[in-house]
């Protein structure tokens, strides 16, 4: 008994990680990069420009990253898993996060057994053994459960990625407006796809019956993100006068000679001469 549910644990995170890896070295490699559709709202630089990358050349999405191990835009690039070898995205989510769960839960398992062999008296040859397996295991448990904390937080509770809290300051423009607001991603009142943990859960794994089903990736595999209900009451709060907006980065880089590049790392707008003129 003790041993099939050892054996349906250690299935339960090691095919979740599998599908990740999986995800990352033949779904990743096979996606197809167009340009963004123009969204009611979208992601803008601090001039208002829509993102463009210069290596994949193309509009980026919203939440879209460039991953610099993979040399690709990728969507919802959060971060490269050292234990997977394999980076975190938005097909791969819903199994990383399961992974992530599973390894705690498995650990407090291992842990509940090793104690209890050791109060059995037919085990008490291999005492010292026990006693080292026990901790290193609790040692395992703890860490990994520390670790799954922190991730469940970050996704279910704030909706925030790895690579966004490095770059906190987005700018973003509704279509119909010409104000483009700032906001601190890193806060969870101003990030403007924190929906709270219900629709956050539901962006991550959709409907509840399929929760568990890691191999179906999270709805925010489709590109769309709902934004907060109550973020257009927030418009006015800080809003920056857009001189022109420039929707056209090939005509905008003609006249001026010049191109806007948003450069991820510190998410501060820099200015390149341009690569081509027309
Ligand atoms: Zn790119």
């Amino acid at each position: 008994m003790i041993l099939v549910l050892e054996y349906v644990l250690l299935l339960g995170w090691l095919l979740p990680l599998s599908w990740c890896y999986w995800s990352w070295y033949h779904v990743a490699p096979r996606f197809a990069l167009l340009d963004a559709p123009a969204r009611s709202f979208m992601q803008v630089t601090e001039n208002g420009h829509r993102r463009f990358c210069d290596i994949c050349e193309v509009f980026k999405d919203n939440r879209t990253v460039h991953s610099s191990e993979f040399g690709k835009c990728i969507p919802m690039y959060d971060h490269f898993c050292g234990f997977m070898q394999g980076g975190v995205w938005a097909h791969n989510f819903k199994a990383y996060l399961l992974f992530v769960l599973l390894i705690p839960v498995h650990g407090l398992f291992c842990v509940v057994v090793s104690a209890w062999t050791l109060s059995q008296p037919q085990y008490r040859l291999i005492l010292g053994c026990q006693i080292v397996a026990l901790v290193l295991i609790g040692l395992v448990f703890f860490v990994s459960a520390i670790f799954a904390y922190f991730l469940w937080k970050q996704f279910l509770g704030r909706n925030v990625l790895y690579t966004e809290e490095c770059a906190p300051i987005r700018y973003y423009k509704f279509e119909s407006s010409d104000m483009i607001i700032r906001r601190d991603v890193s806060k969870p009142t101003e990030n403007p796809w924190n929906l709270g943990l219900r629709g956050n859960f539901a962006q991550y794994f959709g409907p509840w019956y399929k929760t568990l089903l890691f191999w179906v990736p999270s709805p925010v595999v489709d590109g769309n993100h709902p934004v907060r209900a109550d973020l257009t009451s927030l418009v006015p709060a800080r809003p920056i006068a857009l001189d022109e907006a420039r929707w056209n980065r090939r005509r905008h880089a003609a006249t001026t000679g010049f191109e806007g590049h948003e450069d991820l790392e510190n998410s501060t707008v820099v200015r390149r001469q341009a690569a081509h003129t027309f």
